[in-house]
């Protein structure tokens, strides 16, 4: 396993972003603070480049290649919005980028991430091994492999989020963040032990993919069958190793929403907040609100991960159809 990343690494990855991400706001909402009984702090990173944070850790990692590896260029596997933050951030850095994407990832996504100049190889999620098939790629072509999550450099740079929203809203005394693989959870309790240590943190899964939940019960990761969930950027079958261990060690517990609670989410930021937020984006709130935990009276912060939704796709799950839920 490698090194344990530290706050002095997220540090140093916010030095590296400076310039090139989006010092995105907090926004606050006086609906949200009176359903909820709390003061919210929402860190939108809906509004971070290329839609959502994983521009962060993109950035952070590719930023640090030798000039032997920027030549040779980048390989990563994504269903989504770390394809599209590595083809950015691969493009800003002149360095050639290969994304191996499941053939069912969302439209939206496999358009913008070629559009960003990055080759893509499609899968099929359910029948191939996509790190087999990622590994084979990057030894035949010399590329470095740069994963969505389990990356000290990835972690880190994700921890920026966080950094920015103790910076602006202070101590806080709960704070939700989207689960997926761990990436972003692991990075923000990173930021947050060194600034806000008495911080209460939760990772907010979907329902149907709980396998962060279940990992931290038994003390050991737990691969779960793919989930289907509307949240596509949570569509993990395991945590990572190192992202696990930060979980382990910072993470008070992960808690879980549903598809429809999802949807309500994302129906109250477009009519409330005038924000559109993808569905994995609508966890942390949906937690909050859902999950169990009494945060009456308590600073709250809410981490929105990213807005990348197809418009049609959008419409459809705000309209309320049950039926397309899946
Ligand atoms: C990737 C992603 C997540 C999950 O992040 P991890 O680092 O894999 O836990 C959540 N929300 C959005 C919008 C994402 O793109």
């Amino acid at each position: 396993m490698q090194d344990i990343p530290t706050y002095a690494d997220v540090e140093a990855a916010a030095e590296r972003l400076q310039g090139h991400a989006h010092r995105t706001p907090v926004m606050r909402s006086r609906t949200a603070d009176a359903l909820l009984g709390a003061q919210l702090f929402f860190k939108a990173e809906n509004f971070q480049r290329m839609g959502a944070f994983k521009f962060r850790g993109a950035f952070n990692a590719l930023s640090r290649f030798t000039p032997e590896q920027r030549k040779r260029g980048v390989i990563t596997f994504s269903s989504g919005n770390h394809a599209q933050a590595t083809a950015l951030a691969a493009r800003i850095l002149e360095i050639p980028a290969l994304i191996v994407m499941p053939e069912d990832a969302p439209a939206a996504k496999a358009a913008a991430t070629r559009g960003y100049g990055a080759e893509v190889v499609t899968y099929n999620r359910y029948e191939a091994n996509r790190e087999e098939l990622t590994s084979r790629l990057a030894a035949e072509r010399g590329m470095t492999l740069i994963p969505p999550y389990d990356h000290a450099d990835i972690i880190a740079g994700q921890g920026t989020a966080a950094k920015e929203l103790f910076e602006e809203a202070g101590e806080l005394d709960y704070f939700f963040v989207c689960l997926g693989g761990g990436g972003l959870l692991s990075g923000c309790a990173l930021a947050a032990r060194a600034l806000a240590p008495n911080c209460k943190i939760y990772g907010v899964e979907p329902e149907a993919g709980d396998d962060g939940r279940q990992s931290l019960l038994k003390g050991e990761r737990v691969k779960i069958e793919v989930p289907r969930t509307i949240a596509d950027g949570a569509q993990t079958q395991e945590l990572g190793e190192l992202t696990f261990a930060i979980l382990q060690r910072d993470v008070t517990a992960v808690v879980t929403a549903t598809d429809a609670q999802l949807v309500e989410a994302m129906r109250f930021y477009a009519e409330r907040m005038k924000m559109v937020v993808e569905p994995t984006g609508c966890l942390s709130f949906a937690g909050a609100r859902h999950g169990g935990i009494d945060v009456r009276g308590a600073r709250v912060g809410i981490l929105i991960s990213g807005g990348n939704v197809d418009l049609t796709r959008f419409a459809e799950l705000v309209a309320g159809s049950s039926a397309r839920l899946s």
